[in-house]
């Protein structure tokens, strides 16, 4: 049974979704106004994480990511830069999707763009308005914080006495804890920023309407997880309960589910102190995705995590490692027959790595439990106490590990085209000498790495199939 820490409870609970065997669930998306950086992936990498293991449990999944293409950052960059912002944020779109195909993360069931979404937000609007909880000033349109009932529940704040109250309000998408306020649902049309006109007027939507109005199009009214990085908490989510469940009179999410900081080297990320990574930043200096992958993954999501540049070198030394056994074990020439010693071993390994999961994401303890059982089965490896009915066996439960956590790399190896041409050129002049055993082993071993061979008039060629 998987447990979860649930923000709005603040306990960890046993997850249980509304339907039975599906979950919904939904998780923030990128502001697209810069390259995404390494805190931004964490985010990312953690919901993947929690993706891939609703359904290594068995659950049918609806994960519904948005895209915040309109915002005030957005605007104020794609000015800046004398860009049309369709067209600005349609590149950090792009930049965004090649990190994230390149980490490894599974693309969610939806992606949405929140400019795809306009009339879903001004509907949303328009029923708070009809439940008395927003107000106009200037063309904008407000939500009355002080007219629902549960604003606090999730960020645990006491704004009573606190607010004023139809004249105290804020206009920004983003402000801090200490700035609680009616927000803004709606900005009236100003020169030189994106406007839609609508039933509510001319201009654009905030960026907290945008969220609610996109999870409840594609997952309903209720639904059960939505996940985040920690600093969405408040205002963000916050403003999305506010908004939906005062439009809808309904529970909005069963579980919020939120990832702590990233710190670098000890300190918050920022450009000004050197301290900012990207994804490619790190590419470029030449680490591996994978090792990225596994850096970001390897902290539990509810404890900070302090990225370092060593231990990005050691999360690489491990990801060579992980993916050097596995090639091993899928090459090794092992005895037949089976070892019954081996089935405990695995049996043992899967069940604690599980257990682990299962525990809030305990990520530390499922990594150790892979750990310990690459070492032991690398030791029956060596011994020959590995058969051959037992590397089947092993090999299917590193692909099951791997199903969740995605850093074992290839199962087989890739071979490069230089190597495939020596082989091709090797067996060429083996045929000439009339050496067919040699010629037929290394069409053999080509056929293994998924190359076949083709006569031509012109010569020998191959192709991978
Ligand atoms: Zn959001």
């Amino acid at each position: 049974m998987l447990n979860l820490y649930n923000t709005l409870t603040a306990q960890v609970e046993e997850f249980h979704p509304l339907d039975n065997k599906h979950v919904r669930m939904y998780v923030c998306g990128p502001t697209v106004y810069d390259y995404a950086h390494i805190g931004n992936f964490r985010t990312f990498v953690f919901a993947d994480l929690l993706r891939r293991y609703l359904k290594f449990k068995g659950y049918e999944l609806t994960h519904v990511m948005n895209i915040t293409d309109i915002e005030d950052k957005i605007i104020k960059r794609a000015n800046e830069d004398g860009a049309d912002f369709r067209e600005f944020t349609t590149k950090y779109i792009n930049l965004f999707f090649e990190d994230w195909d390149a980490l490894g993360l599974e693309r969610p069931e939806q992606i949405i763009r929140a400019t795809d979404c306009i009339d879903d937000m001004v509907a949303i609007i328009k029923r708070l308005e009809a439940n008395g909880l927003t107000y106009n000033s200037d063309g904008s349109t407000y939500y009355r914080i002080a007219g629902f009932n549960g604003y606090g529940k999730l960020s645990k704040i006491n704004f009573e006495g606190n607010i004023a109250g139809g004249s105290d309000r804020v206009d920004a998408d983003e402000y801090e804890k200490e700035n609680v306020r009616d927000f803004v649902l709606w900005k009236a049309a100003k020169p030189g920023e994106p406007s839609w006109e609508t039933e509510i007027g001319a201009g654009r939507p905030g960026w907290h309407i945008e969220c609610s109005a996109m999870s409840m199009k594609a997952l309903g009214e209720t639904f059960d997880i939505h996940a985040g990085g920690i600093d969405l908490v408040f205002p963000h989510h916050e403003n999305e309960i506010a908004q939906s469940e005062g439009a809808t009179g309904k529970p909005f999410v069963k579980y919020w589910v939120h990832s702590e900081f990233l710190l670098a080297e000890g300190e918050k990320m920022s450009k000004s102190k050197g301290n900012y990574y990207t994804v490619r930043g790190l590419v470029d200096q030449g680490f591996s995705h994978r090792a990225i992958r596994y850096m970001l993954l390897s902290a539990q999501h509810l404890k900070q995590f302090n990225f370092t540049m060593e231990g990005l070198r050691g999360a690489e030394s491990t990801v060579a490692r992980l993916k050097d056994f596995r090639l091993r074990l899928g090459e090794a020439k092992c005895n037949p027959g089976s070892n019954p010693a081996m089935p405990v071993l695995s049996k043992r390994a899967q069940q604690r790595f599980e257990a682990a999961l299962d525990d809030d994401l305990n990520v530390a303890e499922a990594l150790a439990a892979i750990h310990d059982f690459v070492r032991e089965v690398n030791i029956a490896l060596a011994d020959g106490t590995l058969k051959a009915d037992n590397q089947t066996e092993m090999l299917k439960v590193v692909a099951k590990f791997d199903s969740v956590f995605n850093i074992f790399g290839e199962a087989k190896q890739e071979m490069l085209d230089d190597e495939i041409q020596a082989l091709v050129d090797e067996r060429q002049a083996a045929r000439k000498a009339k050496n067919f055993a040699r010629s037929d082993e290394i069409r053999n071993l080509l056929a293994e790495k998924g190359i076949v061979l083709e006569d031509t008039k012109d010569g020998m060629r191959w192709k991978r199939k």
